[in-house]
C-alpha cells in the first residue's frame, strides 16, 4: 500500500513537471502536484509566469534584465518598465 502511494506521488510529480515545463513552471508544478495533487497543478498554473530568453530560449523570470543561462542582457518588457 505504501509503495502504491509513493508510486502515485511520483506519477503526480512527473505530470506536474511535464505540464508546468512549457510555462517555465516545471519544478513548481512537480512539488505542488506531489503535495496537493490536481489542486497543486491548478495552483502552479495560476502562479505568475516567467518568459523565454530571446537568445537561448531558456525560461527566466519576467523581471530579469540578464539571462541566468546565457548571461545576455535582455530587452526591457512592459512589466519590467512599470516596476
Ligand atoms: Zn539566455
Amino acid at each position: 500500500m505504501a509503495i502504491g502511494g509513493l508510486l502515485w506521488a511520483g506519477l503526480r510529480g512527473v505530470l506536474g513537471y511535464v505540464l508546468g515545463s512549457p510555462h517555465g513552471r516545471g519544478p513548481e508544478g512537480l512539488i505542488l502536484c506531489i503535495l496537493f495533487g490536481p489542486v497543486g497543478l491548478l495552483i502552479s498554473f495560476l502562479l505568475p509566469r516567467g518568459r523565454t530568453c530571446p537568445f537561448c530560449g531558456a525560461s527566466i523570470v519576467k523581471k530579469a534584465v540578464r539571462c541566468i543561462h546565457c548571461q545576455k542582457h535582455l530587452p526591457p518588457t512592459a512589466a519590467s518598465r512599470r516596476a
